[in-house]
């Protein structure tokens, strides 16, 4: 005959927690518990095999009843107690435990066992007719509730019978004039359950079993049942938990915690859940059973917080005891645990363990902590920490009680992580103002431009209601760690009104709202944020000190300014794998001499232009070599389309035709020509560099001068030069010459024989991978531009993406964002011809990744595979890049 009934009963159990499948999570550590010695009301457990085989052929296998009686025949025996007897009956609870732990999904029943006979000896045994009617009136409603209504109406149309006999007991209690349910005389507690059961046999047109096996096999078929239940099959499909696992029932011995004010219920952790302090916490109730914590009907008490309240105070031999549990728990488990007791008439019983739910700043810090404390090992504490958990050390959060009853009033794209809260503009020139007034400014637009960046630099935070993943503002406000929703398509602005609507809700310049930019949540109002002090947070830095030894390959930062590169570094960054250059152009003086090299009428004037901004150039180059000292700084020459440093609006171009002294048809002539219909496929990258030669080289000049400023004041600088969006290898011979002779002329004018600075290309067209041969032949370094690459495979404009992908998404045509999480199949593929072919001809040239896919755990996971030196991330990146990493050690 096969197993379907495991007891744990005296000390002894026939199951344990390795038994986790077939006893479900609660039935298996009952069984641990048991074993252990430590205070678990006996009982049983029916398997979830018996579920699944219910499921099937809706009946019970055949050997199910005999198991069970003997099992109660058992309890019996030890507790030397009666299953619906007239002297000393014994009660039962029953619950669910599935595998996984799915809270509050399915059903409990408690009291199981309780007759008018029953009832009787139960007031007889206790000497307290209050506790017994009060039990008897929990017990009918649960029963009423979840074995007559919710097991018998197959697609849970709810009577609702609960709400009926809840209105009865607000009624009585009204009549009686009592406050809380603890209150009740046993009087009116007679009346309401004679009530309820009235209610049911006019609701059911069946009476309330007085029988107590009836009950418990009702309330053992109404939990399996609640297993197919509509809450229990929507979580499921949430947490991706199988359908067919079934779950476990667990009949135990009842115990009460409100039999007086010698007993309570609660719960507890071994941990604190919220900040992760190794200090034991949790709360309690007097006089209660542990459904009254759950319905928040009362307000628990501390169990230990120094107050006269504590349960430490209270009852201290049961806290004493119940303290020696928790650490015997953990010890046990090497985990924080989550535990619920109960205490009758001052002796405590735990009725479950299990892990601790936790929030990401208490998962690293219990993880650290209990490495030190060699609870767990480094391997194990690494798998337990997830990239969400780091964001969440990183960035500003809004605190969680402010939003419990806020809605949200519109959603976006999830762009640049963290919360900001602000008033609004509609212009980047306004977020200035604003901005210079004090004011905290969050920018609205309905998209972004590099001519933006300074107003987007001053702002909290950036909602459009354009763009993907990958557009300028994202990529932008990502790369300063800065909060940013994109795409969100229910905005719609007016900038002659200097309003938008969102979803019905007027917002108007200097309203504050509030963003959750991890989320792509937007609230209205200005809400509180609960700020991180990295430096500060010995946890997360004791975090980094072991990510930083134990990764797979480096990680380098994507950063243009030396605060962001001090940032990266203090969170662990190698090096610099990408240095954007036109960041740099956009400061108010320098875009006037960008404009005028643009609109040189000559090669000579160009070059005179252009040669303004060298100290300039310098200068940033200075600083964010010295930053970074020792550690490789790769530099890209100047990328964007150069229509994107003429301004657009009339204003600005009367302006600029007036310093320039033309008239403003001839500017807007000129603007007109270089205006591009494909701007990403035009004037840019390595072209701009082959076009106009004087940049290249002013540039390359600016980087060699700064490095040699710092070399003579004994730094070490590392530059590395990098040329954008190469696809013929024409194109790098022609820009490497520049460089070279440069660095030749630069090596001669301050009498240097040694400046080594490295030559190489990004890898951010299709043809370049097909020729990474060619390319290595000449080339240091390769790194790969996955945000174009992504955009020239797929042939999908980065800027646009968002107006069709969330089509695509739901109707399956592709898994996720590609210019999210790298598209394996295809430019995944790329990449590794590329590395192929690269490494056939230089063996020893340096790959790298610097696209934004560079810091997104499921593309570092694929591109650690196949072959490169390192990821290059935004700054705030660079933990959860290296935590991945790490990961991938073990
Ligand atoms: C890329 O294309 O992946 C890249 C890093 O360059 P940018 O995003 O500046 O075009
Ligand atoms: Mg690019």
């Amino acid at each position: 005959m096969k197993k379907y009934v495991y007891s744990f009963i005296n000390g002894k159990a026939e199951g344990s927690a390795t038994m986790n499948k077939l006893l479900g999570g609660k039935g298996a550590n009952l069984a641990e518990m048991t074993n252990l010695s430590i205070p678990v009301p006996p009982g049983f457990t029916i398997s979830t095999d018996v579920c699944t085989y219910y499921m099937k052929h809706n009946k019970f296998p055949k050997g199910l009843k005999k198991q069970v009686e003997e099992a109660i025949q058992k309890l019996e025996k030890y507790m030397n107690k009666q299953f619906g007897g007239s002297n000393n009956p014994l009660l039962f609870s029953v619950r669910s435990g599935a595998r996984q732990s799915m809270p509050g999904m399915m059903e409990t029943v408690l009291n199981i066992g309780l007759t008018n006979k029953t009832t009787s000896a139960l007031i007889q045994q206790t000497n307290n007719p209050k506790f017994a009617y009060d039990s008897l009136r929990r017990l009918i409603m649960m029963y009423a509730d979840v074995v007559i209504e919710k097991s018998n109406y197959k697609k849970n149309k709810p009577t609702g019978i609960r709400l009926d006999l809840e209105k009865i007991l607000g009624q009585v209690k009204q009549q009686y004039n009592c406050k809380n349910d603890s209150d009740l005389t046993q009087e009116a507690l007679i009346e309401i359950c004679d009530l309820f059961n009235q209610t049911i046999k006019q609701k059911f047109n069946i009476e309330f079993p007085n029988n107590a096996l009836t009950q418990l096999w009702g309330a053992i078929e109404a939990v399996f049942k609640s297993w197919n239940g509509k809450r229990a099959i929507e979580y499921r499909n949430i947490e991706n938990i199988p359908h067919t696992w079934g779950t476990a029932v667990n009949i135990q011995c009842m115990v009460f915690g409100n039999m007086g004010k010698n007993s309570a219920t609660g719960v507890a952790f071994t941990r604190n859940p919220s900040t992760g302090e190794n200090k034991f916490f949790g709360e309690w109730l007097p006089n209660a059973q542990g459904e009254d914590v759950v319905a928040g009907i009362r307000t628990p008490q501390p169990i230990l917080n120094n107050s006269k309240k504590d349960l430490k105070y209270q009852m201290p031999l049961v806290y004493k005891e119940l303290y020696k549990v928790q650490n015997k728990l953990e010890k046990h488990y090497k985990e924080m645990q989550d535990l619920e007791f109960t205490i009758e008439n001052q002796k405590l019983w735990i009725l479950q363990t299990r892990k601790g739910k936790r929030n990401g700043i208490a998962t690293i810090k219990i993880a650290l902590d209990m490495y030190q404390e060699k609870l767990q090992s480094q391997s194990e504490i690494i798998n337990k920490i997830e990239p969400e958990h780091i964001n969440e050390i990183l960035l500003p959060t809004i605190n969680e009680t402010t939003i419990k009853n806020l809605q949200p009033i519109g959603m976006g794209l999830p762009a640049g992580p963290g919360c900001a809260t602000g008033q609004v503009v509609f212009s980047p020139e306004e977020a200035e103002i604003q901005y210079n007034k004090g004011k905290k400014i969050i920018l609205i637009r309905e998209e972004t431009s590099p001519e933006d960046v300074q107003g987007m630099f001053v702002s909290n935070a950036i909602l459009t209601s354009r763009g993907g993943m990958t557009s300028h503002a994202a990529l932008v406000a990502r790369g300063w760690g800065k909060c940013c929703i994109v795409g969100c398509n229910e905005l719609i602005i007016d900038n002659n009104k200097n309003q938008a609507i969102i979803n019905k809700q007027i917002i108007k310049t200097g309203d504050w709202i509030t963003l959750d930019g991890s989320k792509g949540l937007i609230y209205k109002d200005q809400l509180p944020l609960i700020k991180p002090a990295l430096k500060k947070n010995k946890v997360f830095n004791h975090l980094l000190n072991i990510l930083q030894k134990k990764r797979v390959l480096l990680v380098r930062t994507n950063a243009d300014q030396p605060k962001d590169a001090q940032t990266a570094l203090d969170m662990g960054a190698a090096g610099i794998g990408l240095c954007r250059t036109e960041h740099m152009f956009f400061d108010k003086n320098r875009i006037k001499i960008m404009r005028q090299v643009i609109l040189a009428p000559n090669t000579k004037k160009r070059r005179e232009s252009i040669m303004q901004l060298l100290p300039h150039q310098k200068t940033d180059f200075y600083k964010l070599l010295k930053t970074m000292d020792s550690k490789p700084v790769t530099i890209r020459l100047l990328d964007p389309p150069l229509h994107e440093f003429l301004p657009t609006q009339k204003k600005q171009i009367k302006e600029l035709a007036l310093e320039l002294s033309i008239s403003i048809q001839k500017l807007e002539s000129i603007i007109d020509n270089l205006h591009e219909l494909n701007p990403m496929l035009g004037h840019r990258g390595c072209r701009l560099g082959i076009t106009f030669p004087e940049i290249t080289e002013m540039q390359t000049r600016a980087i060699c001068e700064a490095a040699i400023k710092l070399l003579h004041k004994g730094f070490k600088p590392q530059p590395e030069i990098m040329i954008p969006l190469v696809g013929s290898i024409g194109e790098f011979i022609n820009q490497k010459k520049i460089i070279k002779k440069t660095i030749n002329n630069i090596k001669t004018e301050h009498k240097i024989r040694h400046l080594n600075i490295k030559i190489g290309t990004m890898i951010e067209l299709p043809r370049a991978c097909f020729i990474a041969d060619q390319i290595a032949q000449h080339a240091d370094f390769i790194s790969f531009g996955t945000n174009d690459l992504t955009q020239t495979t797929f042939g999908f404009s980065r800027d646009d993406i968002g107006s069709f992908l969330p089509n695509y998404l739901n109707q399956n045509i592709l898994d996720n964002d590609p210019f999210q999480h790298l598209d394996e199949a295809g430019v995944g593929e790329l990449i590794k011809i590329a590395i192929k072919r690269a490494q056939s001809t230089n063996q020893k040239i340096k790959i790298g990744v610097c696209g934004e896919h560079g810091g997104d755990p499921k593309s570092i996971r694929f591109l650690a595979t196949v072959g490169v030196d390192y990821v290059s991330c935004s700054p705030y990146r660079v933990p959860i890049a290296s935590l991945t990493l790490s990961k991938m050690m073990q």
